[in-house]
C-alpha cells in the first residue's frame, strides 16, 4: 500500500488498529523516519487513545491504558548492543495489551511465535511518499492483513 503524507499514514494505522485484539503484536521496520511512530498513533487513535504518542526513544517502552485495550508501544532502538533482559518482555508479549515494536531486530530472540510485521519504505524521490508492505506471520495475522486489504483502498 501506499501514502501520500503523515495523515493518511495515520488513517492506515486507524484501520488496522480497528482489526486488531488483546495480545496482538506488530513489528514496526523502516528506517529512521520512515513512519513507525507516525503509524502507531493512528492504532492509538483507534483504541481511543487521545494522550499525545510520543517515540518511546528514551524510555524504551511507552503504556497507554485509557483505550479500548492497554498499547504497549516500544522503541528497541537503544537495545543495539543487549541489555533487554531486565524490561520483562515476556510479560507484555503474554498479557492482554497491543503490543508495538520499533527496531525489534534487537530483541530478536524473546519475539512470540506469531506476529504481524509492517515494513515502511520512504521513497527516494518524494518526501511524503511511503509504501507499506504488510508481513504476517501465522494465520491470525493473515486473516487481519486480508481483512485490511478488503477495507482499505489507496488514497489518490
Ligand atoms: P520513525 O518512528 O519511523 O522514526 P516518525 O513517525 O517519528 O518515524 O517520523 C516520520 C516523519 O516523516 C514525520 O515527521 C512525518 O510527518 C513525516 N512523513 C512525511 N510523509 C509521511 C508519510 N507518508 N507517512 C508517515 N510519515 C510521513
Ligand atoms: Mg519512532
Amino acid at each position: 500500500m501506499q501514502t501520500n503524507d503523515a495523515a493518511q499514514t495515520i488513517t492506515l494505522g486507524a484501520k488496522l488498529g480497528q482489526l486488531l485484539k488483546p495480545g496482538d503484536v506488530i513489528l514496526l521496520n523502516g528506517d529512521l523516519g520512515a513512519g513507525k511512530t507516525t503509524f502507531t498513533k493512528g492504532i492509538a487513535k483507534a483504541l481511543g487513545i487521545r494522550r499525545p504518542v510520543k517515540s518511546p526513544t528514551f524510555t524504551l517502552i511507552r503504556e497507554y491504558k485509557e483505550g479500548t485495550y492497554p498499547l504497549y508501544h516500544m522503541d528497541m532502538y537503544r537495545l543495539e548492543n543487549g541489555g533487554s533482559d531486565e524490561l520483562g518482555l515476556e510479560e507484555y508479549f503474554e498479557g492482554q495489551g497491543i503490543v508495538i515494536v520499533e527496531w525489534s531486530q534487537f530483541i530478536q530472540d524473546e519475539l512470540p511465535l506469531d506476529y504481524l510485521v509492517i515494513a515502511i519504505h520512504k521513497d527516494p524521490d518524494n518526501d511524503d511518499i511511503r509504501q507499506i508492505e504488510f508481513q504476517p506471520k501465522g494465520q491470525h495475522y493473515q486473516q487481519i492483513v486480508q481483512q485490511l486489504e478488503a477495507d482499505y483502498h489507496d488514497p489518490s
